[in-house]
């Protein structure tokens, strides 16, 4: 491929239709923001986007297994050292728990660093018989319930972008600076199994991980990947503007990669066979996920994989499937039957998140623990019957004590929810709930 073929099938999605795209006022404005955009150095490196690609096809190959997660939407104020360290700390106390019991490595991946926007359900909010344009994320608008707010401004594109460099940068430092440290973080989930009322229920996991720890030192193995760990960045591709404009040609290879995140996904409203979000993934060569929901069928996946994959290049493609606790059991082994059978590599990930959410007496929109864990169960179940390979979960959580979704350890109600509900968009599971859900599914892997 040449590099002027190349740059000219980036811009093929101009023609397509673009569902989920804001409104720009001003035509000349997000047009400066793009070139300034297009200017800036890259978050990521191809380097680094073929490492992952390489481990997403250990996953295909059952090798390996993914924990992706952060919040829904993350926000501009939320970029700050705190909140980071927090969310990494919980998804690197999850990891540890799930890399003993999977006995493979896991591969750690952010919805972290990028994930400012987002596919609305409506294009209109109405509150107290008031309309305002939707939120579509801090990239697009503000958050805030009045006109001013809601009005969709390009310059808050560069704003996720420094955002997105600043929790980079944090996420860098503390996944290589001595705060990933196995034991340390083995100790943190110590901590957790004494102190949560439910935490007991662990306790002969985290000996079991003590005794290996304890094991090795007796060794005296003390490897340097007992000292950091890799991270990877992700959020969904939604703002083709903002993904073209941060896709640079790779002056080793001649290819484009996105630099804006290691790994891009496409949500389930936007994945059109025929559609900008598919053409424009299509060209770069970052590894991609695709969201399916219960609605797909297998051929609608075979499509995907013939249009994003057709090389059957190992590690490329990974399906992010969201049925629902209810359906997973009937949706997901016609999709995965007919993919192995055509011999593609695809790594399968479990989103036990959107299909299981629903609105609580008082109006929050939330989600029950047990129903995140009955859709993980079902998708071990599921690829146990057929052979295959859990390949790896994708949920929204955060490192905070918030009050999104019910159950868990500290019994979190319905009517608890009010207490700190503060996501800007879906309800994610807070710090025990994600440590609950680690050590659940810990313990499918015993059954
Ligand atoms: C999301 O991941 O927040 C999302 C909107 O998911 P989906 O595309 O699966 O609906
Ligand atoms: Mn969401």
């Amino acid at each position: 491929m040449s590099t002027s073929a190349a740059t000219g099938d980036l811009d093929a999605w101009r023609s397509l239709p673009a569902l989920q795209q804001p409104e720009w006022d001003d035509p000349d404005e997000i047009r400066a923001v793009a070139a300034e955009l297009a200017n800036q150095p890259p978050l990521v490196f191809a380097g680094e986007c073929d490492q992952l690609k390489a481990q997403l096809a250990d996953v295909a190959r059952g090798e390996a297994f993914v924990l992706q997660g952060g919040d829904c939407a993350e926000t501009f104020d939320g970029s700050n050292a705190d909140a980071v360290k927090n969310k990494l700390k919980t998804l690197l106390q999850m990891a540890v728990v799930l890399t003993y019991a999977a006995s493979v490595p896991v591969v750690k991946i952010g919805r972290m660093a990028g994930q400012f926007a987002k596919p609305r359900s409506k294009p209109a909010e109405v509150r107290g018989g008031v309309e305002l344009p939707a939120y579509r994320g801090d990239a697009v608008n503000g958050f805030a319930f009045d006109a001013e707010s809601r009005r969709n401004d390009p310059h808050r594109l560069l704003k996720a972008y420094h955002c997105s460099a600043v929790t980079l940068n944090l996420c860098r430092a503390f996944t290589k600076g001595g705060y990933a440290d196995l034991r340390q973080v083995h100790a943190w989930n110590r901590d957790f199994v004494q102190q949560s009322p439910a935490g007991r229920r662990y306790e002969q996991l985290a000996a079991e991980i003590d005794r290996a720890l304890t094991f090795m030192k007796a060794c005296g193995a003390n490897p340097d990947e007992f000292h950091g760990v890799e991270f990877y960045s992700s959020h969904e591709a939604l703002l083709l503007e903002y993904e073209r404009a941060l896709t640079r040609i790779d002056h080793l290879s001649g290819l484009p990669y996105d630099v804006s995140a290691h790994f891009l996904w496409i949500g389930e409203r936007t994945r059109q066979l025929d559609g900008a979000h598919v053409e424009f993934l299509r060209h770069i060569r970052n590894p991609i996920g695709v969201k399916l929901g219960p609605a797909t069928s297998a051929d609608d996946a075979l499509a995907l994989i013939n249009r994003l994959n057709p090389e059957r290049e190992p590690g490329r493609l990974t399906f992010i499937t969201r049925m629902g606790a209810g359906r997973i059991r009937e949706a997901l082994p016609p999709l995965i039957e007919k993919v192995h059978q055509s011999g593609a590599p695809v790594a399968w990930i479990c989103d036990p998140m959107h299909g299981n959410t629903f609105e609580a007496p008082s109006g929050h929109k939330t989600r029950r623990l047990d129903d995140v864990l009955d859709e993980v169960a079902g998708f071990f179940e599921v690829h146990q019957a057929l052979g295959t390979h859990p390949g790896g979960i994708h949920i929204e959580f955060t490192g905070d004590d918030v009050t999104e979704c019910v159950g868990g350890g500290q019994g979190l109600a319905e009517g608890d929810l009010h207490q700190r509900y503060e996501t800007a968009c879906d309800p994610r599971l807070n710090r025990g709930q994600s440590l609950d859900l680690a050590f659940m599914v810990a313990e499918l892997y015993r059954k």
